[in-house]
């Protein structure tokens, strides 16, 4: 099998299921037990929060902030929207997006729209500086600032830490929340809210985290037992916060590994007729999108899946359907019908892309005859 569909989800990595079984065998006590398995969770608990503070804040403790875990990045979007919403009336009424952004992040700013609220979505397209044209857009009845940090089709990355700095420059009120799933261990992170999902960093599906900087303040959107300081009622999974631990410290992807991946496969490509490349040098290395012009998505798919060659269409969690994120990028239409995304881990090797290609190849062979 080659695995190149890690945007979508990663296998998980043999630290973190080895800390998964462990915590399972050894830390099943509920946290708020008061007993001495209790203890031993709530330590199993504050020894990853650790981890994923200096993970994503890039710094040592005393941290600026701390992190609610949560089921997936899914609920960590709606907690920082939807739990920050209290703050913003009557004051403030826009938001400042972009029209690429993940459906938990898109359909919940379809609510606020319903709410009154008014809702700005920059595309990549219309912007030469995405990042300064985010920040221009806000103004001082901006409540709250929402981009991803690196986009789940594409791979276009921002420059997170400067958009922080440039939005608070513009409205020090603005709340910034960043959606940094793919970004997360691969981009610099900056925000006050920050969104990051287990199952993208080779740990389990079922655990992420919503980090929150010192000063603000979100609402919950469970009620409950009140578990993690009243911010996220739900007895927590210890064993998936475990495994989601040792997956941060045993993280392997590096730059330089993707950079290479992602020269073969461009080099690759280039032997090929007719094939749009949509991941530019603004993207991350591990994705890279391109159209197979007159094969369209599924078909290359299925093609590529007889040799047990996985990779997706468009994101994994629009089921197939036609992605309307890459033409936010300037991708026409037909090229969007044949998007192929190919998005690698620390696994991949260059054969995995030559038998990727290979097979392209020979599909295009059958198709466009
Ligand atoms: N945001 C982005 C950018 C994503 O790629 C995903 C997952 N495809 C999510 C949010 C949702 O994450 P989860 O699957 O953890 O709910």
């Amino acid at each position: 099998m080659i695995y190149l569909d890690n945007a979508a989800t990663t296998k998980p990595c043999a630290e973190c299921v080895a800390a998964v079984n462990e915590a399972m065998e050894n830390a099943f006590g509920n946290a708020s037990s008061l007993h001495g398995l209790g203890t031993v969770s709530i330590q199993t608990i504050a020894k990853a929060k650790k981890t994923l503070l200096a993970a994503v804040t890039g710094t040592k403790a005393p941290f600026d902030g701390s992190v609610i875990f949560t089921s997936g990045a899914t609920e960590s979007n709606n907690t920082a929207l939807l739990g920050s919403m209290h703050r913003f009336r009557p004051h403030a009424l826009k938001i400042v997006s972009t029209a690429i952004e993940h459906p938990s992040v898109a359909k919940t700013f379809v609510r606020f729209e319903e709410d009154g609220f008014e809702v700005v979505r920059l595309a990549p397209k219309d912007c030469d500086d995405f990042v300064s044209a985010l920040a221009d857009a806000v103004d001082e009845n901006t409540a709250l600032l929402s981009a991803m940090a690196v986009n789940n089709e594409t791979g276009f990355k921002i420059d997170v830490p400067r958009l922080y700095k440039e939005v608070k420059r513009k409205n020090p009120k603005t709340i910034v929340h960043i959606d940094a799933v793919q970004g997360f261990l691969k981009v610099p992170l900056d925000g006050d809210l920050i969104s990051v999902s287990g199952h993208k960093i080779h740990s389990t599906k079922g655990i992420g985290a919503l980090f929150v900087k010192k000063g603000e303040a979100v609402l919950p959107l469970l009620s409950g037992g009140g578990q993690q300081n009243g911010l996220r009622s739900g007895t927590e999974p210890v064993e998936l916060i475990a495994g989601f631990d040792a997956a941060i410290r045993a993280y392997k992807g590096s730059e330089e590994l993707f950079s290479r991946l992602k020269a073969h496969l461009l080099e690759r490509l280039s032997e090929m007729d007719d094939i749009g490349i949509n991941s530019g040098s603004d993207c991350v290395p591990n994705i890279v999108n391109f159209s197979v012009r007159g094969v369209r998505s599924e078909i290359m798919l299925h093609s590529l899946e007889e040799e047990e060659i996985y990779v997706s269409s468009g994101s994994a969690c629009s089921k197939g359907k036609k992605s309307d994120v890459l033409p936010a990028f300037g991708i026409s239409d037909k090229d969007t019908d044949c998007a192929v995304r190919v998005s690698f881990s620390a696994e991949n090797t260059t054969s995995d892309v030559d038998a990727l290609c290979d097979k392209i190849a020979k599909t295009i062979k059958r198709i466009r005859r």
